[in-house]
Parts: structure tokens; sequence; C-alpha cells
């Protein structure tokens, strides 16, 4: 048995005891859990207790952003010792699918995700995870640093798939976590300047006092003709729409260059418009995004080299015994908020 934060099921939190799987198999490792980060798919399940197909029938263990140490290794393991500090991406591929031997194993149909029912997270203080998956923290990289890998290796998978070149010019739609992420992101894959549209001023402030990325206020300023205005009519070389809004998602087409790109980020509650015709005319490409591949150790050297600095995110860290107020601090979206993260403590 061992303490968790359990989603029992839709608004029902408690931190209690819970028998989760602890079996340490040859190639995996055990971590005493630092620090979790939380989520908005972690406040989706807690407030409406599914997402899309995926429901929560059976209490859940919540949380998937998470760093830590390494307390114990399977006989098989290389490259990790016990004492390493680590993070941890929260997807398990079937390393023998199709998916993972093409290596686009987060689309793999049998991915076995932190706190995606009926898959246990790791809001707990020990956790046993496969080696492969577990990705050692440089020394000034520090745990609260580690927990946000998993948000913004989504912006690296953003922009890796955005194939940004130098220079280019980009918007970002939406100034949530998601939305922050990838415009760091963007500017670290070698975008010059990154626009970043949304409703909500205070969101728009945190996300500004990054340099090179600028805030447009919706519907104050029409992102689509700011992007014009600064590009000489042309637009924006890539777009990033990460609202899931149906007009953002119109914006996005609208603001895209003539043979540019939109990577579509954001997902729509329900099905939506798009408009085929102006995509054609200007013969842009379109790229998605599903989670991310091979991407948290180009995040943990973008982290620690310095040019990518994730700590101002950080809005504010509880103890592991209040984290139902950090939950409820979190389901209160307050604008300045960004990211709400757990610290374990370890006796
Ligand atoms: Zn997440």
């Amino acid at each position: 048995m061992a303490k968790a934060l359990v989603l029992e099921e839709a608004r029902s939190l408690s931190l209690r005891d819970i028998d989760l799987a602890d079996d340490l198999g040859a190639e995996d490792v055990r971590i005493a859990i630092d620090t979790v980060g939380i989520c908005g798919s972690d406040v989706h399940y807690y407030t409406h207790g599914k997402i899309g197909p995926f429901v929560v029938n059976a209490p859940m263990v919540l949380g998937h952003e998470a760093s830590g140490v390494v307390s114990e290794i399977g006989p098989e393991v290389t490259g990790l010792t016990v004492g390493d500090r680590v993070c941890m991406e929260p997807g398990i591929p079937n390393t023998r699918s199709k998916a993972s031997k093409l290596g686009v194993y987060n689309v793999d149909p049998s991915v076995r995700f932190w706190a995606t029912p009926p898959v246990h997270g790791c809001l707990t203080p020990s956790v046993v995870h496969p080696a492969a998956f577990t990705f050692k923290l440089p020394d000034h990289v520090s745990f609260a640093e580690g927990a946000m890998v998993e948000p913004f290796a989504i912006g690296m998978q953003a922009a890796a798939r955005a194939r940004i070149k130098p220079g280019d010019v980009a918007l970002v739609t939406g100034a949530g976590p998601i939305g922050i992420m990838v415009a760091l992101a963007a500017l670290a894959g070698g975008c010059a300047k990154v626009y970043i549209a949304d409703l909500v001023e205070d969101k728009l402030a945190v996300a500004a006092r990054y340099d090179n990325i600028e805030p447009i206020l919706i519907p104050r300023d029409d992102a689509a003709s700011v992007l014009r205005d600064a590009t000489e009519g042309w637009g924006a070389d890539v777009v990033f729409e990460c609202a899931g809004a149906a007009a953002s998602i119109r914006t996005a087409l609208e603001a895209v260059a003539p043979a540019g790109c939109v990577v579509w980020v954001g997902m729509p509650v329900d099905p939506v418009p798009v408009d085929i015709v102006l995509a054609q005319s200007k013969e842009i490409r379109m790229e998605t995004v599903f989670r991310y591949a091979n991407m948290y150790d180009r995040a943990i050297a973008l982290i620690a080299s310095g040019k990518v600095d994730l700590k101002p995110l950080i809005s504010e860290t509880f103890a592991f015994a209040d984290s139902i107020a950090a939950f409820d601090r979190a389901v209160e979206a307050r604008p300045t908020d960004v990211k709400i993260q757990i610290k374990l403590e370890h006796a």
C-alpha cells in the first residue's frame, strides 16, 4: 500500500492508501518522486471524469509530469544508477509495435500513459518506470524544471513538426501553458519572433515577459492583420494553433503566409469547420501533434543550455499533503497561473 492522490470519480479526490503494482522489472528503475506538475488533463479528469473516449471508471492516481531520484535499478539497467536525479516520460509504448519501429511511438495505439484511464499516474512517493523512458537531469537543472519537461516536450514536438527555418516569424494562438511552451520551443528552434494571441491580458503578460514574444490582445487587435503588418503583407511563416477554438482556427488559416505551415496543437471539444479553400489558395502545409516522441533528451538539453528558462512559469508549489488544495487552485484557472506543482517530501 502507498499513499497517493486518487481521483475516486469526477469531482472527488482523496489522498489515501491504495494498492499499486510496484514489481521492478529487469529493465525498470524505481524512482522516489520529488515534484509533480498539474496538467490541464489532470484537471479535466477531476472536473469532468473523462476526456473524449477516456473515462474514469475506477479510482485512478493522477499526475504525469514528474521528476525524482532513482532509488533502485533492475539487473539489466545500464546508464542509470541509484541517486541519479531524473525526469520521466509518462507514455510507455510497446517497443515491438509497428509505431515504435517507425520511430513514432507516440501514436502506438497500445501506449500506456500515466493518469490516462485505466493507467495510474505518479502522484505517489514511489513509482516503477522503464529505464528507457527515464532521463538524467544535469546537476544545475532543478526538480521543478525537470517536472516541466513533459509539457515543454509538446512545444518541442510542435516546433519540430513545423520544420522551422532560421528567422521564421510565427504566430501562436492561445497563451495557455501549452501556447507558451510552444512559443518558447519555436524561439529555441530558430524563430526570430513569435507573436502570441489571446483574449486574456494577464495570460499575455506572462508570455510577454520573454524576449521576442509579442502579445496580441484579441479582439482589440486582429492577429492576422498584426502578422501582415509585421511581414510586409506576407503573413506568418508558421502558425501554431493552440486554443482549439473555432475563431482561432479561422485566424490560423488567415494569418499563415503562402506556402507556410499551420500546426494544429489545440484540441477542439467538438468538430469545427475548416476553410479548405483558403488553405489551398496559399498551398499551405498542415501538421498535427499528438504528445511527443524522442523529445525528452532535446528538451533537457535546451533547458540545461540556458536557452530556455521555464522557471518563471512555475506559479506556485504545494506540499503533497496539500495536493487536493493544489488541484482546487488549478481548477480556479487564474489567468496569471501557468503551472502549479506538488512537491513530495522524503524522510
Ligand atoms: Zn501534461
